[in-house]
């Protein structure tokens, strides 16, 4: 069977795939359809978190997908109350919406912070303020979200509603956030937008100026969520408190789920019958995200920035290599050459990297062995200096 044809055939063209069909893996190697393996520095863009087909995960999901696969919401199930339970223990928020993807995690933290406001200012206040180049998704309100206009062309008109301020400048926030403005919306580092964090003074005025005026503050921590930079969530570094996070990505481990987790002031805002999703808080799902929550302890968090720290300091002043960005392994490369001709040249000596904007990207697996790390480093440096 010819996968690629058939693909090209019959599925959407709204990828760009690379030329390789992917058949199994095991922690952060995969194999294709030759038999070829690579050492994988992508995980699925930060979704299998401990690489694939982790045996403790492998078990937690099979163990349940053989006793109740879907109940619907109509009826309390174990790995869902566990799983709200544990997230709001290890990081002190109160209550938690289930959902797919992150796209809906935002559309659900975007819907209670509207919400919150309308209650509280009136109708008028509806207004969410984001940062240009953010990424927040790809339904017609998180594309309104998304500050960046080549998401939107065609797809007008998206949900009104959303303003977009320059990432790190104070002062455009300040000029954009006024009685109008029902919440703030930041990445703690911009993924999709070329792997930029936020600084350290930018998040704490966004944190002030939410508290102060009493704007819910919302964390999207799709991709930065769930270890990804060495914190459980990042917003965590800078000992801020949000109203509202939302993640998904590294959450379940493979499985598709979005959580919303909502802090105090915004806890009970959603009431029966105001938000729901179908699939959401599904047992299955439920059961790999807990298997993942769970080894995310200190002494593993820690391991996480040591690996960060190797990476960054081998690609520090690294032959092709112009800047290194990111937190924890969520890695930007601005490279001499094309990034996706870095990657090209990757996948060809057998190590998987992404792209985010112009840089190379990397989002390994969070439990990579140091030896595979490092020989996949190499590899990328070889690359990026020849
Ligand atoms: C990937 C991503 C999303 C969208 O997640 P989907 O699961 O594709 O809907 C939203 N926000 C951020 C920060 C992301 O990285």
């Amino acid at each position: 069977m010819n996968i690629t044809a058939i693909d090209k055939e019959y599925v959407a063209g709204t990828y760009g795939r690379f030329p390789l069909e992917l058949t199994e893996g095991k922690g952060s190697i995969v194999q294709d359809t030759a038999g070829k393996k690579y050492i994988d520095l992508g995980t699925g863009i930060g979704v299998t978190a401990f690489g694939y087909c982790d045996e403790q995960w492998t078990a937690a999901v099979t163990a349940q997908a053989m006793k109740l696969q879907h109940t619907s919401n109509l009826y309390y199930t174990e790995p869902c109350a566990r799983l709200a339970k544990l997230l709001c223990e290890k990081t002190g928020m109160k209550k938690v919406f289930f959902s797919n993807s992150g796209a809906e995690a935002n559309e659900c933290a975007i819907k209670v912070a509207r919400k919150y406001s309308a209650l509280k200012k009136g109708a008028q206040c509806h207004t969410i303020v984001t940062l240009q180049q953010s990424f927040h998704g790809r339904t017609l309100t998180t594309l309104a979200a998304t500050g960046q206009d080549h998401f939107h062309q065609d797809f007008l008109p998206l949900t009104p509603g959303f303003v977009h301020v320059e990432a790190n400048s104070i002062e455009a926030l300040h000029a954009a956030v006024n009685e109008t403005t029902a919440g703030i919306m930041i990445e703690i580092v911009q993924g999709e937008g070329g792997v930029n964090p936020l600084t350290r003074e930018f998040v704490a005025e966004c944190a002030r100026l939410s508290k102060e005026l009493d704007i819910p503050l919302i964390v999207d921590e799709v991709q930065t969520g769930n270890g990804r930079t060495g914190k459980l969530y990042a917003y965590q570094h800078f000992g801020i408190t949000p109203d509202i996070v939302s993640t998904a990505k590294g959450l379940g481990g493979g499985l598709p789920i979005g959580a919303t987790l909502m802090g105090e002031k915004v806890q009970n805002v959603l009431k029966p019958g105001d938000h729901g999703s179908t699939y959401g808080g599904n047992p299955v799902c439920c059961a790999g995200a807990l298997s993942v929550i769970e080894r995310l302890d200190d002494e593993f968090l820690n391991a996480v920035r040591r690996k960060s720290g190797y990476v960054f300091a081998a690609l520090h002043n690294a032959p092709g290599v112009e800047s290194v960005s990111g937190l924890g392994l969520m890695i930007g490369i601005k490279t001499v050459k094309p990034a996706k001709q870095v990657v090209a040249e990757c996948m060809e000596k057998g190590v998987l990297c992404l792209t985010a904007k112009d840089k190379v990207r990397l989002l390994p697996a969070l439990n990579i062995p140091m030896e595979e790390l490092s020989e996949a480093i190499e590899i990328l440096k070889q690359v990026c200096g020849e």
